[in-house]
This record gives structure tokens, sequence and C-alpha cells, in this order.
């Protein structure tokens, strides 16, 4: 969903491995030795658990200096006598294929019992599945190194994993698709425990459900479902995992007919922070059920199976264009006037729009993506609902029909380079106001970038229709309590990627100032409805939670004390929002 970044310049997007090759330098006294098999400690580079540089005492970045997690009740000499020293040092070795302990090198206590308790599903720094695991969507993510990476393969290795790591006290995240673009669902230093293993895809008897591991991604889901003709409410980009898109909301192609991804979610099975398993459904724990609609997953638990609900679905059409600065303003007053009257007469329709400053080309290009879940007779045949956009002059277009699984692929987003977006919403009935919050974007680009070539900066503008809107109050509603009253929205997304780590708080807070002109923008022109925030499109520094609807918070926050009472994932589970 990310296009214009890729025709303002073009980019160079790797793989982004890390280089982690520097954790053999530990200590020799925090080495792995015979006499006293597990050091209680845990490595720790220059970041702290959310990969924020942290100082030591003397004010110099530390390096591999300790910290100590020891889990409840813990006992070093009744733990470790000499019997269960060896068995588990043999059991490490059995289970990496070395044959000489002492030779292994350092990983903290909780990778030692989680590689004796999941054995061959636990990987520690230096080895190739490591790097094969630790790879994500953003730099800021990608270079973070945790002790080790567990992939659990079932619903109880999870629930194993999460006993360890409770007992332990150990720092963790959790990984589905890694496309959160600040640090999040990986860590420096701690347990990052990768979903990718939980893979399963199983359609129901009846096909109206399909049942998704957090591991696969929504290519996995379209694909599996093509040949019966149907499909869910998913992403728009192959590449996204299933686990942080449905668990934050989830905006779709399909979004105008059924709501977003976490409204059409028939169940969860979920590991609790007690590591007891429950279902959360409309009539399962119904507080928890709600949580997980939109409310996140870290705050609650572990998802090991989402119980999605099918639609029937062919292609899709779809068409997009790129306008020049001339026709801003004619395609912001059609954006708006489709927003708002064309989905609410045809829910099948979805159109985005992106916003880039283009000082070569005169200012602020836009670009506008419209899908039809209906396509019509042929390919060159614009459905009735985008035809008023044909009599917008364009620089370029381009339209085809295509299968789910193909449309997927049509707007990659590669890995690569620093990421982050910041997010808000103004009310879509006054176009004159986004025309202005777009000619202040240009501005603050041009202010903040223009001697900063390496960092691009787009406005991504999609709507919450208001049809969308009612969907969201199906099965008792979702946790983020939009009133079925709130017209329809704009969601205003500033998109930034940038390469180098000494601008992130450059970035950030330039980023933050737009969200805020913005929004001033929208409350000087009377188009500011609350400024919804879209956790999946958020920052981290920005309160989501508390641009939700009325009463949403304190129940996320009553659903948290419910399902971790004794504040185990709020104290352990590091990074994106909490309540
Ligand atoms: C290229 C691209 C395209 C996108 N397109 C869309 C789009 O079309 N529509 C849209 O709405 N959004 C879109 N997004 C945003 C996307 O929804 C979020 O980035 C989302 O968080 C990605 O989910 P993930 O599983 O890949 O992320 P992760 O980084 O793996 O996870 C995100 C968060 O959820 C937690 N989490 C993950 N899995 C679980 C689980 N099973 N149980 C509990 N917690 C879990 C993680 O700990 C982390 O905090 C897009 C993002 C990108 C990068």
């Amino acid at each position: 969903m990310h296009r214009i970044e890729s025709m303002q310049k073009p980019v160079n997007l790797g793989p982004g491995l890390s280089d982690f090759g520097d954790f053999c330098q530990c200590p020799m006294e925090s080495r792995y030795s015979s006499s006293s098999f597990v050091v209680s400690r845990v490595f720790r580079s220059a970041r702290d658990p959310d990969g924020n540089e942290r100082p030591n005492d003397n004010g110099r970045r530390p390096r591999n200096a300790a910290v100590v997690h020891q889990p409840d009740n813990y006992s070093l000499t009744q733990r470790l006598t000499p019997f269960n020293a060896m068995h588990i040092k043999s059991g490490v070795a059995a289970v990496i294929g070395l044959a000489a302990v002492p030779a292994l090198a350092v990983s903290p206590a909780i990778c030692f019992e989680l590689t004796l308790t999941l054995p061959g599903k636990v990987f520690l720094r230096n080895s190739g599945d490591y790097n094969t695991h630790n790879q994500y969507w953003s730099n800021r993510q990608d270079g973070l190194s945790p002790c080790c990476i567990v992939a659990p393969s079932s619903t109880n290795d999870v629930k194993k994993a999460m006993n360890a790591i409770r007992k332990w006290k150990a720092p963790f995240t959790v990984k589905s698709g890694g496309h959160v673009p600040f640090p999040s669902s990986n860590i420096e230093d701690g347990v990052t425990i990768d979903l990718v293993s939980l893979n399963q895809l199983q359609l129901s008897g009846d096909k109206s459900v399909i049942s998704v591991g957090p591991g696969n991604r929504w290519r996995d889901v379209a694909n599996h479902l093509l040949p019966h003709n149907l499909a869910a409410i998913g992403g728009r980009v192959g590449d996204i995992g299933v686990g942080g898109f449905v668990l934050g909301g989830g905006i779709s192609w399909f979004s105008g007919r059924y709501g977003w991804a976490c409204d059409n979610v028939r169940s969860f099975e979920v590991v609790l922070a007690s590591g007891n398993v429950v279902t959360a459904s409309a009539t399962q724990h119904p507080a928890l059920y709600k949580a997980l609609r939109g409310g996140g997953g870290p705050n609650f638990g572990i998802v090991t199976r989402f119980d999605l609900e099918t639609i029937p679905q062919g292609d899709i059409w779809y068409k997009e264009s790129l306008y020049s600065p001339a026709s801003t303003s004619d395609v912001v007053d059609q954006f708006c006037d489709t927003a708002v009257n064309g989905i609410a007469a045809d829910v099948d329709a979805h159109p985005v729009m992106f916003a880039a400053y283009q000082p070569s080309l005169g200012g602020v290009i836009t670009q506008v993506f419209r899908w039809h879940a209906v396509p019509p007779p042929t390919s060159a045949t614009v459905p009735a609902v985008f035809q008023p956009f044909e009599a917008i002059p364009d620089l370029m277009n381009k339209n085809a029909t295509l299968t789910v699984p193909a449309m997927l692929d049509v707007y990659p987003d590669p890995a690569g380079f620093r990421k982050g977006w910041w997010d808000t919403s103004i009310a879509a009935d006054n176009p004159e106001v986004l025309k202005d919050v777009i000619t202040n974007y240009g501005t603050w680009v041009a202010a903040n970038f223009a001697d900063k070539p390496e960092v691009v900066a787009v406005l991504l503008i999609q709507p919450v229709a208001h049809s969308t809107i009612l969907q969201m109050q199906k099965y008792g509603g979702n946790s983020m309590n939009l009133s079925p009253s709130l017209a329809t929205q704009i969601k205003i997304n500033t998109y930034v990627t940038w390469a180098d780590q000494a601008l992130d708080t450059f970035v950030g807070n330039a980023a933050t100032q737009l969200v805020s002109q913005t929004e001033q923008i929208a409350i000087a022109g009377e188009a500011f409805d609350g400024g919804f925030r879209y956790m999946n499109y958020a920052e981290r520094t920005q309160d989501v939670y508390g641009r939700y609807g009325p009463g949403a918070l304190a129940q996320l926050q009553a659903a948290a004390s419910t399902y971790d009472p004794n504040q185990v994932l709020k104290k352990q589970w590091k990074g994106y929002f909490k309540v």
C-alpha cells in the first residue's frame, strides 16, 4: 500500500539482515562453564528491550553488561544440582549438535531452559537459523538482537514458552509477519517468539470459516481460499502477517461491505499469561474477544489461531492514476465524495490516495487507487462509482482485473530502510480541509527534508466509510468503540522512510509536528471528530487508545486486568501499545 515512495526516488531495498557477529565477544565470566551451569544473566547490548539506546553508569554505551532474570521462587543451589546441570548441558549440546558444551556461545538462562523445553525450536545468536528468523520489514526492528528466538510449532509449544518466560521474568515479544516499523515484534536481548511455524490453514466443513495460524501471511490465506472462490477480510499486500494485522484492526478491499478484519473473526485461540489456553468468541470470554478485535495482542495474550469468516469472492478490479499538482484540488473533491457518497451507494468500492511532494513536478502529486470487489465485464470498463475520476486528466494510469492472490502482489513494499508512520483522522465531508492538509504537508516536507534527500515522506489517505463503521458494531462491537453515528472519516497517515539511524529523533519529531498541524487544520475547519488513530498505522509514541471511542480504554484495561491479573504481559512483553 505504499506506492508513491518508489516513484519519488529509486530505492535500493535489500533484505536488511543485521550483523550479529559481535555476540561472541561476551565477557569470559559470563561464559557457560562446567562448574556453574546457568549464569543467571542475560547479556545485554547497548539497547534496552524496546530497542532504545541505554546509557551505563559512566555515560558510555555498555556492551554485554549483565542483568539478572530469575524465576519465581528460584533457588540456585536447589535448582543447580550437579545432576541437572549435567543433564541440561548435555541436553543443550545434543539439541544444537555441539559436542563440547563449554565451547558454546553464552546464552541466558531463559534461552537454555527454552532449548530444553522446545528442542530444535530455539535459535541462538550467530546461527544461520537465528539470522533467518531475525528478519523484519523495517530496519528499526531488523537491527535488534534478541538473546534467542523461539519458533513454536503448536499451541502447546507456545504455552511452554509462555510458562518459561513467566517463570524467568524474561522480557519478550511476539512476531507474526514482522511488519511493525518500530521495535515491537523484535527485542534487544530478551526472547522473540516467532510464530512462523504456526502456519495451519483449515477450512471448515461448511467453508464459512478458515482457521488460520498466525505464522501465515495474507498471500497464504488467499491462495488457500482461491480454489473455493472464497476470500477472507485480509491485507492488501501479500507479505503482511495475519497476527498483528487482525489484532490491530485490518483494513481490507472488502471493508466497505464487511468492516475491518477484526470484525470478521469468529473466534480466537489464545495462550494467556498464565499459560492457560482459552477460546474467545462472542459467547466465550466476550470481553477478551472484544479486546482482541482492535486492541492489539500484547496486553492480552498470544493468539495461536484466528477463526476468520470467509466471503464469496472472485476476481477484483482495480485502477490507479497519477495526477499532477494541477489536478490535486479536483482529485481531493472526488476522493472525498467517493468516500462519503460513493461507498454509501456501492459498498464494494475501495479508494485509497497517496500524496507526495515532488518539487520537480511543481508541488504535491497525488495517486489514487480504486478497487472494486465486483469486477465490471471488462477490465477497461470503469465501475460507475469511480467514473467521475475519469474526467480528471492524469499523467498515467493502469488497470486490471486479477485474482485476490495476484492483487496482493501488485504493490509489494519490500523490507529495508528505517520506517515509521504516524496516524490521525479527519472528517471526510470537507474536502477544503483535506486540501489544506495536503498543502501543509508539502510545506512541511520542504521545510524539514529539503537537505535530507534520503528521507521520503508521503501521505497515505484512506476512508473509514460510514458503512465500515456500522460493520464494526457486529458481534458486540470491536474494541475501538467508534460510534455508529460517526460520519465517514479520512485517515491521514504520514509514512516516512530513511536510512540513517541518527535521523530517528529528527524524523519522529517532525512527523509528530505534522500530525499536530494536521489536527489543528481539521479543528479550525470544523472537520475534527476526535482524531481516531489506527493502531496498525500509528507510531509507538502516539496515544492510540485515547483516540478510540468512549469507554474503549477502560474496557481494554479491564480486560487486561482480568486476563493478565499479575501484569506478566504488562511488565514482560515489550514494545507496542499498552493500556
Ligand atoms: C507493506 C505493508 C502493507 C500494509 N497494508 C495494510 C493494509 O492493507 N491494511 C491494514 O490495515 N494495514 C496494513 N499494514 C499495516 C499492518 O496491518 C501492520 O503493520 C501490522 O501490525 C502487521 O502485522 P504483522 O503480523 O506483520 O506484524 P508484527 O510486527 O509481527 O506484529 C505486530 C504486533 O502484534 C503483535 N502480535 C503479532 N502476532 C501476534 C499474536 N499472534 N498474538 C498476539 N500478539 C501478536 C506483535 O507482538 C506486535 O506487537 C501494512 C503494513 C505494511 C508494512
